[in-house]
């Protein structure tokens, strides 16, 4: 465990201890771990950004982006000194930068492996948004990268840490609901065209990548199992400029090793959208809808709300990462984990694509 007490800072926090204890406690507590965004969008800025408030161990402390517009107008929001801000070009000088130690990437998916590979290689821990890559290869790489440079790898799956998530997992483990039947999880929306999600190149695939891996993630940690068949079909509107390169509707069924079926879908042009799964037990039935939002997630158990306190899912998931960093311990969603989804989503391709259900090993 890494405590950077200086033998001064340690005189100072005693001596100000003498005047409140609070003072002390504060002085000895570990450092924040240093986190740099690699990528300046919408999740970066709105969601992820903000949420460093609200963290107890982690800290932002350097931003590298391909927009110097954008470094200068986040780093001056965000009061990053300009020697913390990067391009993607001089990115390799955080190497000799100790005040970064984790470098979360949030650009396009098919961007993730090489921008995971290049800061595991300037001696970062890594954090990658989902979904995590293209292909189960690309993930295979991030993860060699990252086990090659002895430095962690989170996947950015938020709804592992919200508690609503969490409440709903227990209920499917407790026996709360019996023993469970069936699951149903539908994530989708009405995706404008024009951004790099309707481009297979950048994107990796369309709702299915984006979207329904929230149907898929769901499935599998609600059932606390992994499918061990999967069957598909995928419909593209005609005519629809939006569906050329990418996907629209995919309904996808995953058979466990329980003999519990799973279904799921996603959608591109869903008007309103869909987010939503519902998990019926002998004895009960627990539906959550909205289910992975960015807020206002709601729990129904046989149609009575079910209260839950709700959490800051992004402070829970940079702090769960933070605490590995500086106390040792597993990642809750790692690399493996990203690469388990993504597996699947291929072979959701492949079974639409054949007509035939696929078997996983
Ligand atoms: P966005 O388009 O708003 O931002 C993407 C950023 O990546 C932009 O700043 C862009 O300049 C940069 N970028 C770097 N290389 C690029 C390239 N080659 N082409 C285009 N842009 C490039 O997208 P976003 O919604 O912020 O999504 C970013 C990542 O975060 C994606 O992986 C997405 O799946 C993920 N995401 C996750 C969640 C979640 O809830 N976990 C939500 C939204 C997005």
């Amino acid at each position: 465990m890494s405590v950077e007490i200086s033998r001064r800072t340690a005189l100072v926090g005693m001596a100000a201890a003498a005047l409140d204890p609070m003072a002390l406690a504060k002085s000895l507590a570990p450092k924040p771990v240093g986190w740099a965004i690699l990528g300046l969008g919408s999740y970066a800025t709105n969601q992820i950004m903000p949420a460093f408030a609200h963290s107890e161990n982690s800290k932002l402390v350097a931003l590298i982006s391909g927009h110097t517009e954008k470094l200068s107008r986040f780093g001056q929001q965000y009061a990053i000194p300009t020697s913390h801000r990067y391009t993607y070009d001089s990115m390799d000088e955080i190497a000799s930068n100790p005040d970064i130690e984790v470098v979360y990437v949030i650009t396009p998916p098919a961007t993730h492996p090489e921008f995971a590979i290049r800061a595991a290689g300037l001696g970062k821990h890594v954090c990658s948004e989902k979904p995590m890559a293209p292909t189960p290869q690309d993930c295979q790489r991030m993860i060699d990268a990252c086990k090659k440079a002895g430095k962690l790898l989170q996947i950015g799956y938020r709804c592992h840490y919200e508690s609503h998530n969490l409440r709903a997992i227990k209920a499917c483990r407790s026996g709360e609901l019996g023993k469970i039947r069936e699951l149903r999880s539908d994530h989708g929306f009405n995706m404008p065209n024009g951004t790099w999600r309707t481009q297979k190149a950048l994107a990796g695939g369309g709702s299915m990548m984006d979207i329904g891996i929230y149907s898929l993630n769901a499935l599998r940690y609600l059932s606390g199992e992994e499918p061990i068949e999967v069957s598909a079909t995928i419909t593209n509107p005609p005519n629809d400029a939006r569906f050329v390169d990418v996907e629209d509707t995919v309904d996808f069924k995953l058979t466990f090793p329980s003999g519990l079926v799973g279904h799921g879908t996603s959608g591109y042009s869903w008007s309103p959208g869909k987010n939503r799964y519902e998990i019926r037990g002998s004895k009960s039935t627990l539906i959550a809808e909205p289910a992975t939002g960015y807020d206002g997630d709601h729990l129904t158990l046989d149609g009575v709300e079910l209260p839950v306190t709700p959490n800051n899912q992004w402070a829970a998931q940079l702090d769960q990462m933070s605490r590995c960093v500086r106390q040792g311990g597993k990642v809750l969603t790692p690399g493996e984990e990203g690469l388990r989804d993504i597996r699947i989503i291929q072979a959701i391709y492949e079974s639409a694509k054949t007509g035939h259900p696929i078997k996983l090993v």
